[in-house]
């Protein structure tokens, strides 16, 4: 004989098993009663030709949203921000970039293969790739199977190696072999980003540019001069807090600052001189 559901062998007229709190009430209760005699007394009785559903006098406007808990950053205040300003360029005053180029396309090349990579690494491998292929040109018409063997160490090797014949193949054909000098033509090569192209237009042409990396990304946060946590929303929020001459040294201050003392899984806030104006938003362990 089949079993019977719990549902099925309930006796009729056995209360709901639901806690009283939690079961759907039929008609209203007497609360409920009570508070509709109230609004009617009041006189918030809808009007016979109101839609169902409508008033007879305004709602109080809802109470704004507290903000979300363990995410209180303190506003990015010009005479903090001016204050670490100063400090990070005390701390770090010939800071710039550690790719060693000659030309804006090596820096360029070199920018692409520091993804997920150490600039010292891409610094042991690059002489011999511009050694082999000087311009646009001959990275484009090279068997990418050759790039990839000379660049393999960075990691990655297949992807870079393609960014860089793809991006060199725009270049040889649609700017003469020279590295544009716009944001718009920049991004519009292809494996470049906005990333990329501001460390080429600050570095290699004196363009004011903010380079968001990961170590940017973090302090960023970290300090409380954003809640963005998107590279480019991190990158216009950067934007207006420093001064247009300082964006490309204040990148290389961050990630200078980010390598050496506010690194990424313990921090050194003990000995870090911007404790003093930091926040440390997000940070749970530090020494
Ligand atoms: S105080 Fe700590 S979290 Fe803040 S910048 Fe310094 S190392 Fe980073």
């Amino acid at each position: 004989m089949p079993r019977k559901s719990p549902r099925s062998r309930r006796k009729p007229g056995t209360p709901s098993r639901l806690p009283a709190a939690n079961r759907p009430r039929a008609t209203p209760g007497k609360r409920a009663a009570r508070s509709e005699r109230a609004r009617r007394a009041a006189g918030a009785a809808r009007p016979a030709h109101a839609p169902k559903g409508a008033r007879g006098v305004a709602r109080p406007a809802r109470k704004a949203r507290p903000p979300a808990r363990g995410r209180r950053v303190a506003p990015p205040d010009p005479v903090r921000v001016a204050a670490m300003l100063h400090m990070l360029e005390d701390l770090y005053p010939d800071a710039t970039t550690a790719l060693h180029h000659a030309n804006p396309l090596q820096l360029l090349i070199a920018t692409i293969l520091s993804a997920q990579c150490t600039d010292e690494r891409v610094n042991q491998v690059t002489p011999a790739l511009f050694g082999r292929f000087p311009d646009a040109a001959e990275f484009a018409a090279a068997p990418p199977s050759e790039i990839e063997a000379l660049i393999r160490s960075t990691g990655f090797f297949r992807s870079k190696a393609r960014a860089i014949k793809e991006c060199c193949a725009d270049i040889a054909a649609r700017h003469g072999g020279a590295v544009p000098r716009t944001m718009e033509e920049l991004t519009a090569l292809r494996g470049v980003g906005r990333k990329t192209a501001n460390v080429v237009l600050a570095n290699a042409f004196g363009i004011p540019g903010v380079v968001v990396d990961t170590h940017v990304l973090r302090l960023a946060l970290r300090l409380g001069l954003t809640r963005e946590t998107d590279p480019v929303k991190v990158e216009f929020a950067l934007m207006p807090l420093v001064p247009r001459d300082r964006w490309a040294a204040f990148s290389h201050w961050l990630i200078l600052h980010g390598r050496r003392v506010c690194v990424a899984r313990k921090p050194r806030c003990s000995i870090c001189p911007l404790a003093p104006h930091c926040p440390r938003v997000g940070v749970t362990a530090s020494n």
